[in-house]
């Protein structure tokens, strides 16, 4: 599936209460960055952040924003994406799920790893801290 925006608005108190749930403070900038990543689900990049924030913050500056990704990284309210070219992207979908990263039109697509067979018996016994699944190639838009 490919990520969607969404209509529905999301209030400022439900905002707050996500961040406190996940051990943040809330600030305007926190909030605003939440926001944003609730309502488009296109696993935008540091830049895509910015250039949405700004709109209501003409005085962000970009390392507010990095602070902000890489505080919400470490409560893990997003996880990285390193699609290996480019900028890397943020996903606030922590779930454990493959992605699809198209060379052409730079879309990353959601999709189910549960039903992806493998040999799990080499790692039995390991600890396993992320699961990471990347696909890359051409997507049906961009064929
Ligand atoms: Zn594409
Ligand atoms: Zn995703």
């Amino acid at each position: 599936m490919e990520g969607k925006t969404i209509e529905k608005s999301f209030d400022t108190q439900y905002l707050k209460d996500y961040l406190i749930d996940h051990g943040v403070k809330p600030s305007t900038i926190r909030i605003k960055v939440l926001e944003y990543l609730l309502k488009n689900r296109i696993h935008p990049t540091a830049e895509d952040i910015y250039n949405a924030v700004y709109e209501d913050i003409p005085t962000l500056s970009k390392t507010s924003v990095y602070n902000t990704i890489d505080l919400f990284l470490e409560k893990n309210i997003i996880q990285i994406i390193n699609t290996g070219n480019k900028e890397s992207r943020y996903d606030i979908d922590t779930s454990i799920h493959g992605h699809f990263s198209c060379n052409i039109c730079n879309r990353v697509f959601d999709f189910d790893i549960d039903s992806i067979e493998y040999d799990k018996s080499i790692l039995d016994g390991f600890i396993i801290n992320e699961q990471k699944v990347l696909f890359k190639g051409i997507c049906n838009s961009c064929k």
